[in-house]
């Protein structure tokens, strides 16, 4: 198939791209390397099966000529890591609505299935057990830069949920829950990534908060898996689906786990979250998702651990 991925270069996507090469696919990105890297894709620049192009999706003449020519698109273009959103909110909103508006308009012209990307910070302070794709959004202040970001996912989302319903436009959803792994960067704020840096640098670990907040990570791999079982699926159009692992652990725990696992000397240090994100941060105290739904459509269950996730990304980084 000739598929068009947006936001190839980056941490998921760019692992969508090893797979979907490797399932024999030719692939064109559009990345504006905001946050992705081509050295993410340097398996495969030069090569037959992907080509790059360097632009917006806000960029609607190119982005409009790409989605003509593909025949699927994987929108994961987004700006993305809470420090990125909170220091860039304008930037954000518009990468995120905007971007994934023109997506959805240009493949409804040439009727292109797409497979939108969404988020389980569209659930925000729902602190539930188990969240179910259909459970309430709990959100704080609109002006509470954090929550912009759920705002432009949960917009994203009923906009692709609105193309199907009324248009037939074949799309699909899909929300992730912290997906971590090799070529992930801490600098737009994802924990597990910073804490294996510090830790294999012996330097100290900062917990945001008192640390007793959990989250639950997922291997990017069992998430690619999970995306490209989806995507060709017949039962999953219309659909919203949670994508992760359900294995909780709060964020001390995490940190210590890390220290352990790396043999780090690294210190534990407690930072407040207004130091950390700026004055007015709202975290969420905990996030864990409810994987029926996928199991039943796609019979996907995640396959990695925690400490896998953790000695990948530690030698990914000493590789580097
Ligand atoms: N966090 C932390 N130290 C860091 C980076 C993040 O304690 O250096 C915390 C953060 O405040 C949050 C959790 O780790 O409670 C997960 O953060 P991340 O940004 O990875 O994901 P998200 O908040 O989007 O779930």
């Amino acid at each position: 198939m000739r598929i068009l991925i947006t936001g190839g270069a980056g941490f998921i996507g760019s692992h969508l791209t090893d797979r979907l090469v490797a399932d024999g696919h030719q692939i064109t990105i559009l990345d504006n390397l905001a946050t992705g890297r081509k050295e993410n894709l340097s398996a495969h620049l030069g090569g037959s099966s992907v080509s790059f192009i360097e632009g917006s999706i806000l960029d609607l003449p190119l982005l409009d000529g790409l989605i003509k020519d593909t025949e699927y698109v994987f929108h994961l273009a987004a700006a993305v890591g809470v420090f990125n959103i909170v220091n860039h909110p304008l930037e954000s909103l518009m990468t995120n609505i905007r971007g994934t508006e023109n997506v959805l308009e240009s493949a409804h012209k040439y009727s292109k299935p797409v497979f939108v990307t969404s988020s389980s910070e569209v659930y925000g302070k729902n602190i539930s057990d188990s969240l179910k794709e259909s459970d309430d959004r709990i959100l704080g202040a609109p002006v509470t830069l954090r929550w912009s970001y759920s705002e432009a996912k949960a917009i994203d989302e009923s906009l692709a949920y609105a193309y199907w319903v009324e248009k037939k436009l074949e799309t699909r959803i899909v929300r992730f829950f912290n997906t971590v792994g090799p070529r992930q960067l801490g600098a737009y704020g994802m924990v597990v990534p910073r804490f294996v840096q510090f830790a294999l640098k012996n330097e100290p670990i900062t917990v945001y908060g008192n640390g007793e907040q959990t989250r639950c990570f997922g291997h990017v791999l069992d998430a690619v898996d999970a995306v490209v079982r989806i995507a060709f699926a017949e039962n999953t159009i219309g659909k919203v689906i949670n994508i992760g692992n359900d294995f909780e652990i709060s964020i001390n725990d995490l940190a210590r786990k890390v220290i352990e696992q790396t043999n780090s000397k690294s210190e534990i240090v407690y930072v407040p979250y207004e130091e950390a994100y700026g004055d007015g941060f709202e975290d969420m105290e905990r996030r864990v998702p409810n994987i029926e739904l996928i199991k039943s459509l796609v019979g996907w269950v995640p396959k990695s651990d925690l400490s896998t996730m953790i000695s990948d990304i530690a030698q990914f980084i000493q590789s580097k």
